[in-house]
């Protein structure tokens, strides 16, 4: 009997598609998108092979999945690392990251200035689990006497945001490994065009692939760089926890790494150049860029960083407070007001209103953020333009 229409629309297409084009001599020239969330074996001892390890295959996707494979092997080289695992956002990546190492009792000592949401998933949620948490300066290098015998992870940003502050990272591994911690980094405004935390003794290199790795503004990722028996370890929690990005976002992630080198050499040159500009303007009274020679961060930015780049996020404190932050917002024509960071093109956001809304005005002040301070993210134009933009918003405050 002929197949029915049903049965037809069911099944062509399939197994036999698929592998006479996997035994064909030609492949694709680059990584196709695998959007299928399960494999199909021919029988059971196929199965149980891949389980076991003897084979290769995939099973599931929550667990691995070709596409995912592709981004996680072109990170891991970049970053100069064994191995890492791609997540659905910057946030999880993070957090698997952190879990996969405390349980309750356990504690995290953890920088203050960290990105907002981090911030609050430390100090209100790892408690609710029975994680201790302390906050210590880590520009400050005394931090081993908050190290304690159940100190477990310790956790911080290379480049702090949105202070721009340089952490010294291999002084902050040499700390915690003394005392038998791992320490995380999260490296998302250095990205590896800028900085490898893992020459510098760092265990675990988090990202949220939202910002520069992605680039675009049309992503929202992340990834974990570590060691082969690290990753493996927060693999079980990464599929545990299902926190995997879908095999599109991760095809178009591994096509914005192509040009991540490229990118960040113009960001960075270009965030040089308005740092210099903001630094000799009468209207603004501070600008954070460890580029700049009177930034207390430069000698570190030099040693740490790859030819003296310093990325493409600055931060400067406007005249006049909030009234002056609000007006030059207000006064920009292309550069955008958003609340995130690292497309292709300039946008400004506002810490004390976004991303550290959750600190108390009190803490704010505390930390060196004030009412007046915007953070820039410097895009890819011709940079002149951009700062004629800047010089008439200025003007009119
Ligand atoms: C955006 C960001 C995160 C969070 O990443 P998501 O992709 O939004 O979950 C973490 N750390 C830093 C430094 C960030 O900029």
């Amino acid at each position: 009997m002929e197949k029915g229409l049903a049965t037809k629309l069911t099944y062509a297409g399939g197994n036999e598609v698929l592998k006479k084009h996997a035994a064909n001599v030609s492949q694709p020239k680059v990584a196709p998108i695998y959007m299928t969330s399960v494999f199909s074996f021919d029988d059971v001892p196929s199965l149980d092979a891949v389980y076991d390890g003897t084979a290769n295959g995939y099973v599931y996707s929550r667990m691995a999945n070709p596409g995912l494979d592709c981004l996680a092997d072109i990170m891991a080289q970049a970053e100069g690392c064994e191995a890492a695992i791609p997540f659905a956002s910057g946030m999880a990546a993070i957090i698997t990251s952190i879990i996969s190492y405390v349980g309750k009792g356990d504690h995290i000592l953890a920088s203050p200035v960290l990105y907002g949401a981090v911030y609050d998933y430390l100090k209100n949620e790892a408690p609710r689990f029975g994680i201790e948490v302390d906050f210590a300066d880590f520009t400050n290098y005394d931090i081993e006497k908050h190290i304690k015998p159940n100190t477990k992870v310790l956790y911080t940003e290379t480049i702090t945001n949105p202070l721009m502050e340089v952490m010294d990272i291999k002084k902050i591994a040499d700390s915690a490994h003394r005392h038998g911690a791992k320490l995380i980094i999260d490296n998302t405004f250095a990205t590896p065009a800028v900085c490898r935390p893992m020459e510098l003794g760092a265990d675990i290199v988090a990202y949220s692939s939202t910002k520069y790795l992605g680039g675009h503004s049309d992503i929202t990722g992340g990834i974990v760089c570590a060691s082969a028996a690290d990753i493996a370890h927060i693999q079980r929690f990464a599929t545990l926890y299902g926190a995997m990005p879908s095999p599109f976002d991760a095809w178009l992630l591994t096509r914005s790494l192509r040009t991540l080198e490229l990118r960040m050499r113009a960001h960075c040159e270009n965030a040089q150049k308005v740092a210099e500009y903001f630094e000799k303007h009468p209207k603004i009274e501070k600008v954070h860029y460890p580029g700049l020679k009177a930034s207390p961060f430069n000698a570190l930015a030099e040693k740490q960083f790859y030819e003296g780049r310093c990325g493409g996020m600055l931060s400067a404190n406007i005249t006049g407070g909030e009234k002056g932050a609000s007006g030059f917002i207000k006064h920009c024509e292309s550069v955008k007001f958003v609340p995130s960071l690292a497309g292709f093109s300039t946008s400004v956001s506002y810490p004390a209103k976004t991303s550290h809304r959750a600190y108390s005005p009190q803490e704010r002040e505390k930390l060196g953020i004030p009412m007046g301070q915007l953070r820039f993210s410097i895009g890819l134009e011709r940079i002149e333009d951009v700062i004629e933009e800047f010089e008439r918003a200025l003007g009119k405050i």
